[in-house]
């Protein structure tokens, strides 16, 4: 079968179309990569090239030994994704020592993933481990209010949860555990992708301060479709913020230890008080 009639494919593709046109990726900003099933590489296997050499990840990934990730390239706009799939992103394999990767499919016109390489991959392994290899997605892109909100919000993790939290009832339903947050760093490299791995230990989203935000998500439809309820979450907080830094009311500690009850959700309290 080709890579570019299978479901997991048009799916990649489909989740970048409407991260572009939510507007989340000015000029090549953003990212994703997708964890392949074992049937899923079988599938494709007669597509793929494995004449390309090994190059390095630039950090250790030893559990995703031997395993395949599709990932949008290095300065590919976002917006091509669809498309020009081929030409925009590619299939990478890792070694058996989980240090280094060669790209088997896609990239036509040349390039190399990502520069967010290592975070995808170790947001990845502790993802996997995590939920019992139901993560396959790490989703990444700069939307504008949870950017904004980096400016204005201290940043710890309670802070920049319980402002979400607070903006947009069904915010604890769908993320209880929280949010991440990391402090501006520098990004592309190792340091960024360990301190990101870090969090990704405890929530599903990490925000970079003043940069954007990372999701890990089961299928394409969820990784989206909660960057687009922070997003979301974050532009009533700063509508709010704009026209007053007093609330005449809110979602109330009691309103999220009632909701946490009637949906039987495991909230994190910590973030209540
Ligand atoms: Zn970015």
């Amino acid at each position: 079968m080709k890579v570019l009639d299978t479901q997991f494919c048009n799916g990649f593709a489909t989740m970048a179309n409407d991260s572009w046109n939510l507007g989340y990726h000015e000029r090549n900003g953003g990212n994703f990569s997708y964890r392949l099933t074992d049937e899923e590489v079988d599938s494709v296997r007669d597509d793929l090239n494995f004449d390309r050499p090994f190059a390095e990840i630039g950090t250790e990934v030893p559990d995703l030994a031997g395993m395949f990730f599709m990932f949008t390239g290095s300065g590919k706009f976002i917006r091509w994704v669809k498309e020009k799939t081929a030409e925009t992103c590619c299939i990478i394999e890792i070694d058996e020592t989980g240090t280094k990767y060669r790209i088997v499919w896609g990239l036509t016109e040349g390039g190399r993933p990502t520069s967010e390489l290592p975070t995808h991959l170790m947001n990845h392994q502790v993802k996997m481990r995590k939920t019992n290899g139901a993560h396959r997605v790490i989703f990444h892109c700069h939307p504008t209010n949870v950017i904004a909100m980096t400016f204005v919000v201290p940043l710890t993790d309670a802070e920049i949860t319980r402002a979400l939290w607070e903006s947009m009832t069904e915010c604890p339903v769908i993320f209880p555990d929280g949010v991440g947050v990391i402090p501006w760093m520098s990004c592309g490299g190792r340091a960024i992708a360990v301190e990101t791995a870090k969090k990704m230990e405890h929530y599903d989203a990490v925000v970079w301060a003043h940069h954007g935000l990372f999701c890990s998500a089961d299928n394409f439809d969820n990784a989206i479709g909660f960057a687009h309820c922070v997003e979301k979450s974050a532009d009533i907080y700063m509508k709010v913020r704009a026209v007053t830094d007093h609330k005449l009311q809110t979602i109330t500690k009691e309103n999220f230890l009632e909701l946490a009850k009637d949906f039987g959700l495991t909230i994190n309290e910590a973030f209540l008080n």
